[in-house]
């Protein structure tokens, strides 16, 4: 088992903690840059001072010349993890439906334990192919299922019409300005597959899964 240190700096120029050196301007400027990109992309923005120490104090143990190459692979990981968390949450929205299905989310540690844990080395579980008994079927309308919920099986139009509140917000105005709005009298049901058909035929329905 190699120490944390080692790991940082593996393949990358490893520098001691004694032999650290001081910094020049350019170079302390260089890795706020470089912090700043990180910052920027990842999710859970809590405690950035402590994640910034902690991003140099990694750094620093890196020779210099490999910090963009360095960087560019914790960007990598933390874009790979962050994906890996959106597979699972558009899949199973709940997690209620997440234990059922024996699917782990963990919570997103502190960027600062994050960085100090070097958890870019982490190694995503394999996405299993659908092995769940649940229903493939969208409950309210038939189609291809694919997001697991508490009430049941959701085609991505009806989940984005139960879970993904923003857009739904941004597709009622869209059709509002459209002229698509509920009319008076209608019922919603009838409202709904109505805006729907006309969403079949456009670029913005196929990214709602119209
Ligand atoms: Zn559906």
């Amino acid at each position: 088992m190699t120490t944390a240190k080692a790991v940082a700096g593996k393949g990358y120029g490893f520098f001691k903690e004694k032999d650290l050196k001081k910094l020049n301007k350019e170079q302390e400027d260089k890795l706020t840059e470089l912090f700043e990109q990180f910052w920027s992309i990842n999710k859970k923005k809590v405690g950035k001072g402590a994640a910034r120490d902690a991003w140099k104090k990694k750094f620093k143990q890196i020779d210099p010349e490999n910090w963009n190459q360095f960087s560019e692979k914790i960007m990598r990981e933390i874009k790979a993890q962050e994906q890996h968390r959106k597979r699972i949450t558009d899949e199973f929205p709940d997690e209620y439906m997440r234990k059922k299905a024996g699917v782990f989310l963990p919570s997103r540690p502190n960027p600062s334990t994050w960085i100090n844990q070097e958890r870019w080395h982490d190694e995503l579980p394999q996405q299993k192919e659908q092995e769940t008994k649940a229903a493939h079927t969208c409950v309210h309308c038939k189609e291809k299922g694919k997001h697991h919920t508490q009430a049941g099986t959701l085609c991505d139009w009806h989940w984005v019409k139960t879970y993904d509140r923003p857009h739904l917000k941004m597709l009622y105005e869209r059709l509002e300005a459209l002229g698509l709005g509920i009319q008076q009298g209608e019922d919603k049901k009838t409202w709904s597959d109505r805006c729907r058909a006309y969403l079949k035929t456009t670029a913005m329905g196929k990214a709602f899964g119209a």
